[in-house]
């Protein structure tokens, strides 16, 4: 394992040993207190070590070479990752709503209010630190399953907080159903959370073409082919996970030798790779002018 590698998965453990211990202070909470949003944050947090392992396993396999069945490699798995996670976000998001609603219709009163405040504020500032961390690591690495993973656990600090504030307004003004109506809000947050999730996996999976990446490449190739006498076309690029491939048509005098036409390109794929913020892999088809249409009659040359 190279160095990067040991910092996402010493990352990932910490986050899953974490996840175990939230799960465990929140049950505590909830058969304290039996209030309806802090059994809302509880329910999140089984959904939440179900994510975290498998973002866990993603981590491991993302980091695996390629192979002879799959042979670009194994990134394509953070895409699923965060797909999964913003699924299992959704669900108890939708558990918290049912929850909410039915303690509110019944009524259902809250006890050992102080103890259940203390312990969920344990678990926000625990959460808090943890995030933040995860987020921080996943940005240096460039890990979607990190970064993901990190937004899952603040999600989780916002729920908690929004489970102290209906405790809290509960306790003040005396009205049961503050309780309710903070899980309400809470659920709210974290749907908007889970379905930005849901939203990046499908972009990863459908290849989704980053604009910003886009106005990079046309830039570098734009200025570098034109420096050395050759044009480009049919630019296309699909992010892998860990690395963009990129695919793209240069256009050559008819006289040009291969050895001369195989140089040049190569000297702008190095070039151009130095100027795109996120890593890319090129592959170059190389034409020339005076048959290209024969050949490629359908090949936009824009
Ligand atoms: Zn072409
Ligand atoms: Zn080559
Ligand atoms: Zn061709």
């Amino acid at each position: 394992m190279s160095v990067p590698d040991q910092a996402q998965a010493r990352a990932m453990r910490l986050s899953l040993a974490v996840g175990f211990v939230m799960l465990v202070i929140k049950m505590g909470a909830y058969l304290l207190t039996g209030s309806a949003a802090i059994l809302g944050d509880a329910a999140e947090s089984v959904v939440h070590v179900a994510a975290v392992v498998f973002a866990a396993y993603s981590l491991w396999l993302a980091a695996q070479p390629a192979d002879e069945n799959h042979r670009y490699g194994h990134s394509k798995i953070a895409f699923f990752s965060a797909g999964i996670e913003g699924g299992l976000i959704i669900l108890a998001a939708v558990f918290i709503i049912y929850e909410s609603i039915h303690r509110w219709i019944e009524g259902l009163t809250v006890a050992n209010l102080g103890a259940g405040v203390l312990l969920t504020l344990s678990t926000v500032v625990i959460n808090a630190w943890l995030g933040w961390y995860l987020i921080r690591t996943g940005r240096q690495q460039q890990s979607l399953i990190l970064v993901a993973n990190g937004r899952h656990v603040l999600t989780d600090g916002w729920t908690s907080l929004g489970a102290i504030v209906g405790l809290g307004l509960m306790h003040l003004t005396g009205a049961a159903w503050w309780d309710p109506v903070c899980g309400l809000i809470m659920a709210g947050n974290i749907l908007v959370s889970g379905y930005d999730l849901l939203r990046q996996s499908v972009a990863g999976l459908m290849d989704h073409a980053d604009p910003e990446l886009t106005r990079q490449l046309d830039e570098a190739l734009a200025r570098e082919t034109a420096a050395r006498g050759v044009t480009f076309h049919a630019l296309r690029h699909r992010n892998a996970g860990h690395v963009h491939y990129v695919d793209v048509h240069f256009l050559f005098p008819d006289d040009i030798t291969l050895r001369e036409a195989h140089r040049i390109t190569t000297d702008i794929e190095r070039t151009v790779m130095k100027c795109t913020e996120q890593a890319v892999h090129f592959t170059t088809h190389l034409e020339c002018v005076g048959d290209h249409d024969e050949l490629h009659p359908g090949d936009s040359l824009t």
